[in-house]
């Protein structure tokens, strides 16, 4: 069985998930689009020669029988709506991030999924399907290094737009260290701090940069995730854990090693997309095969969203505040038990 997609959001990210469901996995098929910027959706249609209706709206896409599977590629604020309205239609739902822009809103969606009965959704975290990340996690998963102690962690772009603010630090970059550090070492965070180091002269005036933040997790684990947007020198993800009998990192991204006038040397990356294309080829792929094997997805939950929501709500008090701050989880339903991806 094809699984049929309808896609609410053509930008950036909801064009490139549409080219790759189109042109690179298998068994899925885009059979609607819609996008408040209706040449956008157009253009989607003609670009990659789809045989898709194009809606006026959300409600509109959803409400169509055609339609299997939800992916929500609108921008934050839009998503929760979609999503629960998708959910009480009954169909699959692939969630960009975030999954709501409040705890409360992750919350309603938990809910309504629980109340369905069965899981629908799957939220974009595709750092989990990223082959670097999966290796760590095998690796802390069979205790290669012990227990883990402590984390480090580097989240680098070269550059950023006028655009980003201090705040976009937590919901559009670290949130991605939030997501895949609990799931990489099985614990839950407990408590947060920001510290901002001196300020770099490339960072534009409304914006602090670089930002440090030291994560506590229940067990006691200490992680240091430093973001730095404007590093200059490439788009550079580090992870090293350091456990009880040993250390494990991410590997290096592929690329050659030249010998050529006295310097040994190799290429950095500088574009995020061609860091994690292969995670996000990954992430959909499973998506569409968890479902047509399972009838669920069986990648991140939303209970994985409202876990990123709760903690990036502290990490941005902490910007503020300048002091430890708590992290606070409400408890696991037991809906969300050992579903999601290992
Ligand atoms: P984008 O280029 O601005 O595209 C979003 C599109 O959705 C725009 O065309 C926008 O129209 C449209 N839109 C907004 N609300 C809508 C609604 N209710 N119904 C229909 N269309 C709507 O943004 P993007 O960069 O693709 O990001 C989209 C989402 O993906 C964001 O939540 C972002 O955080 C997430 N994202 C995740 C990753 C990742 O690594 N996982 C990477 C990039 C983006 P207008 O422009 O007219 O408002």
């Amino acid at each position: 069985m094809t699984l049929k997609f309808g896609v609410i959001g053509t930008g950036a990210i909801g064009s490139d998930h549409i080219r790759r469901i189109t042109n690179t996995l298998s068994g899925g098929k885009i059979v609607a689009v819609t996008d408040f910027n209706k040449e956008a959706a157009k253009r989607v249609v003609e670009d990659f020669n789809l045989d898709a209706v194009i809606y006026p709206d959300d409600k509109a896409l959803i409400a169509d029988d055609n339609v299997d599977a939800v992916l929500v590629t609108s921008w934050g604020p839009a998503h929760e709506p979609s999503v629960l309205a998708a959910i009480e239609a009954g169909k699959y739902v692939f969630c960009e991030k975030p999954l709501a822009t409040t705890a409360e809103g992750c919350m309603r969606i938990v809910q309504a999924e629980m109340k369905h009965g069965k899981r629908l959704v799957q939220v974009g975290f595709m750092r989990r399907y990223d082959n670097g990340y999966v290796q760590l996690k095998e690796a802390i998963d069979n205790h290669y290094i012990g227990d883990p102690l402590m984390i480090r962690c580097a989240h680098r772009n070269p550059t950023v737009a006028e655009n980003y603010s201090t705040d976009m630090a937590v919901s559009d970059t670290l949130v991605h260290e939030i997501d895949v550090l609990h799931w990489l070492i099985n614990d839950d965070y407990k408590s947060v701090q920001a510290i901002f180091p001196k300020k770099t002269k490339y960072a534009l005036n409304h914006l602090q940069d670089p930002q440090i933040y030291i994560l506590e997790t229940v067990s006691g684990i200490i992680i240091n995730v430093e973001v730095f947007v404007n590093c200059r020198y490439g788009y550079d993800i580090r992870c090293e854990v350091i456990g009880e009998e040993g250390i494990v990192s991410l590997p290096e991204v592929s690329s050659i090693i030249s010998r050529k006038n006295a310097k040994l040397s190799t290429n950095i990356l500088m574009d995020w997309k061609q860091r994690f294309i292969d995670a996000y080829n990954k992430e959909l792929q499973d998506f569409i095969d968890s479902i047509q094997k399972n009838g669920e997805p069986k990648g991140p939950t939303s209970w994985d969203g409202y876990i990123a929501a709760v903690t990036a709500d502290a990490c941005l008090k902490a910007q503020q505040t300048g002091e430890k701050e708590i992290i606070q989880l409400a408890e696991k339903p037991h809906f969300y038990e050992n579903v999601a991806l290992k």
